[in-house]
């Protein structure tokens, strides 16, 4: 599935990967005056290869490595011979990608191995001037897209949603918070996220999911402090684990978020 909105000059392709017609989970990349900030997982790369077909698009960013960001890189290369960069750490992880877990398997598939170049400090393109902020947390390869004269910033997964439940088991959430707070000295005045889409009143979204992470990891501090446990923390400050959890096998959990904020 292969969703195209407009948002003025920027084009948000929204894509999932589907099964017996449900998607399974969505993910989205950006077009913006020829520039195409990632490109989404193998198991969408055809569909995304066949909208650029018909497209001026002169070059290809990564915000950073994961399946869901860059899956599509390798046949848009292949088929377009399009230039691809991505932030410096993610190169030799795309062009060695290791084996996924088999429920990312099933949801976005396995990348190919792929050659692309390391992103500079800019990215310009006919009209605009993009900087290239590194933001690491969510991957430590992780970079945003901050275009100052729009206030435009294209996030990849820094922002995600404002009240985030579950983490990923290999993400600094210590990390994500002082990276949040670096691009929150730009400004933004529209997120692009790759999963909340087009987020209006950037800064103050942004302001809300800092307040409320760290609201979260004081109140896990205090009950760390009354000697409960990091499962019985969570479970009290988000709920018991639920399917989400299951699917992943753990990857992604309410207990990985609480016991990455007790670290901050
Ligand atoms: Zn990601």
């Amino acid at each position: 599935m292969l969703q195209v909105t407009e948002h003025g000059p920027v084009t948000r392709l929204h894509m999932a990967r589907t099964a017996f017609g449900r998607a399974l989970y969505t993910v989205s990349a950006y077009w913006v005056d020829g520039l195409l900030i990632d490109t989404g997982c193998p198991g969408t790369a055809r569909e995304m290869l066949a909208w650029c077909r018909n497209r001026p698009i002169r070059q290809v960013v990564n915000t950073h490595h994961h399946e869901d960001h860059a899956g599509g890189n390798a046949l848009l290369q292949q088929a377009l011979g399009l230039p691809i960069a991505a932030p410096p750490d993610a190169v030799p992880i795309l062009a060695h990608f290791p084996r996924l877990q088999f429920y990312r398997r099933l949801v976005w598939g396995q990348p190919r191995n792929v050659t692309v170049e390391p992103l500079g400090n800019a990215v310009e393109t006919d009209h605009y001037r993009f900087e290239v902020i590194p933001t690491p947390g969510h991957s430590p390869d992780h970079v945003c897209f901050f275009e100052p004269r729009q206030g435009w910033l294209f996030s990849g997964d820094l922002f995600i949603h404002e009240r985030v439940r579950y983490l990923r088991a290999d993400e600094d959430i210590g990390a994500t918070l002082q990276s949040l707070r670096e691009v929150l000295k730009r400004a933004p005045r529209t997120l692009f996220c790759a999963h909340a889409g087009m987020v209006e009143d950037a800064t103050e979204a942004i302001r809300r999911k800092i307040a409320h992470l760290e609201k979260l990891a004081r109140e896990a501090h205090t009950l760390r402090q009354r000697g409960l446990p990091v499962e019985e923390i969570s479970c009290r400050l988000l709920g018991p684990e639920d399917r989400m959890t299951r699917i992943t096998g753990g990857h992604f959990s309410k207990t990985n978020l609480i016991r990455a904020l007790l670290r901050t």
